[in-house]
């Protein structure tokens, strides 16, 4: 018979201290990364490995479109897992077919791409821009300055932003830079060798900045008329986020020919698998059959697991109504934001974004912030992770609000109020 032998006492030991030695030792340093180990979730609380609790208000920069170990994405990934995780795209499964219908419903009349990240997404829809303009030598895209389109080459080549391409030259050729929201300065960028124009519906990297209504309906009239792909970056913008399935339905919203608005190609990542790595691109119908058997392929793409997910995702944010309480909470934290720069002006200057996609820049020249020669938004990063609240710091001075859609009112409420301490115990 086997003895039976009392538990031994929890081992009290630094577990963060370890685990951090083990990435100093054998993890490339390629991120910048917040003193915090974490060990799991529930919802928007995230809780570290020494039993502290955090409010997330980064939803993994976000991913996490359903909260924390959401019990619909665990049963859904249980049940997929006992019929068929992976078969290769050189066979057919039903979820990935539905979920391709199910995305073009909701955006129109076209077909689904699908990949394992929102780099990829946006590299598909580069080689759906050389394909359209192969035949008569067109090929550059034409993209925004202060963009992000992910960390490939190609991606690196399509960002308008120095810091992501440096040390990484010579860029793969054929992308050009202009400002966002300027419509003359990409009519000005257009060249006979110009095939698209690529745009995040809201700058998410450099800040939370959206593209106007006049803009977005602009650059759609300028590639019809010089016969240009307009092809749209929501990787993070998109999935519900800002209340509407697609940051552009929201902008154009109400807007006189809003309606009518469609890019011609649309990429898809983070939220799309709520934590499942999973990315797609949709092209629009008179393009869908551009890349033709054996042009583009990916050996994980759209797996009847990650499809199964992203499917059971999309129905989630359906029966909870997440897209209005994307739009309501986001609304509530952005005028809690607007009350917060009206009592402290000194260190806080504008709120920006739509929906749950917010940005709160400060004012980086407050002595407040500086310290140890980190940025204010660095700086105010680690003093709300302090105080139990997660957020995402983008370049020198903006913290961004990327939350679960299915954030509560009075999670925001709790985040607000942190934030609110945080401010009022700064120095004057
Ligand atoms: C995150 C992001 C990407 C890159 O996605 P990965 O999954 O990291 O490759 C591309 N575009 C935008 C707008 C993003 O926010």
């Amino acid at each position: 018979m086997k003895e039976i032998v009392p538990s031994p006492p929890p081992i009290v030991r630094n577990d963060a201290v370890e685990i951090q030695s083990l990435f100093q030792r054998h993890v490339v340093p390629s991120y910048g990364r917040l003193d915090l180990v974490l060990s799991h979730g529930s919802g928007s609380q995230l809780w570290d490995v020494t039993g502290k609790r955090y409010l997330d208000f980064g939803g993994g920069v976000a991913v996490c479109a359903l909260g924390h170990s959401p019990a619909a994405i665990t049963e859904t990934m249980i049940e997929q897992s006992t019929k068929l995780i992976h078969c290769s795209n050189y066979y057919y499964h039903a979820p990935q077919g539905r979920l391709a219908a199910a995305l073009t419903g909701l955006i129109g009349p076209g077909k689904c791409f699908f990949c394992n990240s929102g780099a990829e997404a946006n590299e598909g829809l580069f080689k759906l821009a050389r394909k359209f303009g192969h035949d008569e030598g067109r090929f550059e895209i034409i993209t925004a300055l202060n963009s992000f389109h992910g960390r490939t080459l190609g991606a690196v080549a399509a960002t308008g932003q120095d810091k992501i391409k440096k040390g990484f030259e010579p860029a793969m050729p054929g992308f050009r830079h202009v400002p966002f929201n300027d419509l003359a300065a990409a009519r000005a960028a257009i060249t006979p060798a110009t095939a698209a124009i690529l745009i995040e519906g809201i700058q998410g990297e450099s800040g939370v900045t959206p593209a106007t209504a006049e803009y977005l309906l602009g650059l759609r009239a300028l590639c019809d008329e010089k016969k240009l792909l307009l092809l749209m970056d929501s990787v993070q913008c998109g999935h519900f986020r800002t209340g509407r399935f697609q940051s552009f339905q929201r902008i154009l919203a109400g807007v006189p020919g809003g309606e009518n608005f469609l890019p011609d190609g649309i990429s898809m990542a983070k939220s799309l698998g709520g934590g499942f790595p999973m990315g797609a691109f949709w092209v629009r119908a008179p393009y869908a059959d551009l890349l033709s058997a054996g042009t583009h392929g990916s050996t994980f793409g759209g797996t009847p697991l990650g499809c199964a997910i992203a499917l059971k995702v999309l129905s989630v944010i359906h029966e909870e109504k997440l897209d209005r309480n994307a739009y309501e909470v986001g609304e509530f934290l952005k005028q809690g934001l607007r009350d917060l720069i009206a009592r402290f002006p000194l260190y806080l200057r504008e709120v920006r974004g739509l929906g749950l996609m917010i940005g709160l820049e400060l004012r980086d020249d407050h002595p407040a912030w500086s310290g140890a020669g980190k940025s204010a938004a660095l700086r105010l990063t680690e003093l709300l992770q302090a105080a139990g609240m997660l957020v995402i710091p983008t370049g020198t001075r903006i913290i961004r609000f990327l939350p679960a859609l299915n954030l509560r009112r009075d999670e925001a409420e709790e985040g607000l109020r942190i934030l609110e301490n945080v401010l009022a115990a700064l120095p004057a």
